[in-house]
């Protein structure tokens, strides 16, 4: 017979981790949770980077936090005190090894790794019935965090594709006080290229080359521009790789996920989890984990990502059709938000908190002409769609 639970994750990653944890708190009212995750074993393989609440404490440590950062164009540079809300970094290393400490004192969480699904659930009526590489579970819900192999042209507005390697230099080399955002390098016809550096000690910083564009991109395809980002930062000083990483999130899903059923949810960069404008999805993760662990404790239902309001989703998208119809204005376009709007309310907005006054007032920062058009167009596409809704 099956082993039998009453919730399965599929994947043990952040989103699958960040469920459990948040579960696991709830002592025995934690459902008997099975997390089956195809690695055999976690490594360092990632940093998460967020603003938080100085005050709020996490369910992992925090590895380092900045209260400066520093956004460049050519020649202009301005940098933002940050302090309110300092942007933090939280190692896998860490996350995983909090998270992992966590499964291990509640009894009703088992995580098993080495341990690959094979193929979609099956729903009898009842209970899905999981298939994997070393037999099968039931279970009366799901909550599906495996991600797509690889990302498909045209399911996202843009693509933000990124390619880093943690360094140590032979001797002092970087202000551990202070991030580089956003550096541009030259405009590009088919994307936005910056560097982001993450200093954590004076010979120590994660350097990443970035891409805002309409394709996903591979480590090869950015990697002549890391190592010349390395180069121009250490000056000369020798170093040392320590890890490399590499990421392609999308910016804008273009279609929300299929509702599976009401037991079944699909979670994850790809259905949700990653915010449109940004890319950034850790702490969307952390609020929909503990919202899941609610839902699931209150009804034995799970639930997905929770849509953006309206309006936040709007000017997303506008933004996103900006960058992907003129990717050569977007250091200006960038350069002009960061250095004419309040930080706090730039960080509420890239954080997917802002209210109505923080959005108008990014909306007031940003050059009008071409998010007039883009507004133009959005309307046109809106107004023409509900025309072909209303003949059908
Ligand atoms: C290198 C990198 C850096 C990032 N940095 C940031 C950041 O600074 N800030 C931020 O907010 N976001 C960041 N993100 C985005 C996002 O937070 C991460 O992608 C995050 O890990 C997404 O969580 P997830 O659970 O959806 O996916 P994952 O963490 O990738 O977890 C999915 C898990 O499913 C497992 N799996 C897949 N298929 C199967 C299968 N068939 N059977 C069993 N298990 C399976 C995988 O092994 C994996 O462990 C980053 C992403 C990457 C790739």
């Amino acid at each position: 017979m099956s082993e039998s639970f009453d919730l399965v994750i599929l994947g043990g990653g952040c989103a699958g981790l960040s469920l459990s944890m948040a579960l696991a708190e709830r002592d025995s009212d934690c459902p008997r949770t099975l997390v089956i995750e195809a690695r055999s074993e976690y490594s360092n393989d990632r940093t998460w980077c967020f603003w938080s609440d100085a005050a709020a404490p996490g369910r992992y440590p925090v590895q380092h936090r900045w209260q400066t950062m520093r956004v460049t164009r050519a020649a202009d540079s301005v940098s933002l005190d940050c302090g309110s809300t300092p942007y933090q970094m939280v190692s896998a290393e860490d996350f995983y090894s909090a998270a992992r400490a966590s499964i291990d004192r509640q009894p009703n969480i088992t995580l098993r790794l080495g341990t690959t699904v094979v193929g979609e659930p099956r729903h009898n009526g009842t209970v899905w019935r999981i298939t994997t590489n070393s037999g099968a579970v039931v279970a009366r819900s799901v909550v599906d965090t495996r991600p797509p192999k690889l990302p498909r042209h045209g399911e996202a507005t843009l693509w933000q594709s990124f390619y880093g390697k943690e360094i140590e230099c032979s001797s002092a080399t970087f202000d551990p006080l202070s991030l580089d955002l956003m550096d541009f390098l030259e405009p590009d016809p088919r994307h936005v290229p910056f560097v982001y550096v993450l200093p954590v000690t004076a010979t120590r910083a994660l350097v990443e080359v970035t891409v805002f564009g309409a394709l996903p991109l591979a480590p090869s395809d950015l990697s002549a521009q890391l190592d010349a980002a390395i180069s121009k930062r250490v000056r000369g000083v020798s170093y040392t790789t320590l890890r490399s990483e590499h990421g392609i999130l999308p910016m804008g899903l273009t279609g929300a996920p299929e509702p599976v059923h009401h037991s079944y949810a699909r979670v994850g960069v790809m259905a949700g989890s990653a915010r449109p404008s940004t890319g950034y999805a850790f702490q969307r993760i952390q609020r929909w984990a503990d919202e899941c662990a609610k839902a699931l404790a209150a009804s034995g239902q799970p639930i997905g990502h929770r849509r953006d309001p309206a309006p936040l989703h709007l000017m997303d998208q506008i933004f996103l059709d900006v960058l992907r119809a003129e990717p050569r204005r977007g250091a200006d376009i960038f350069f002009s938000l960061f250095s004419r709007a309040d930080p706090a309310r730039i960080i509420r907005f890239l954080s997917g908190k802002a209210g109505v006054a923080d959005s108008l007032a990014v909306m007031a920062a940003m050059p009008v002409k071409p998010f007039a058009t883009a507004a133009l167009a959005m309307t046109q596409r809106l107004g023409s769609a509900r025309g072909t809704q209303t003949a059908a």
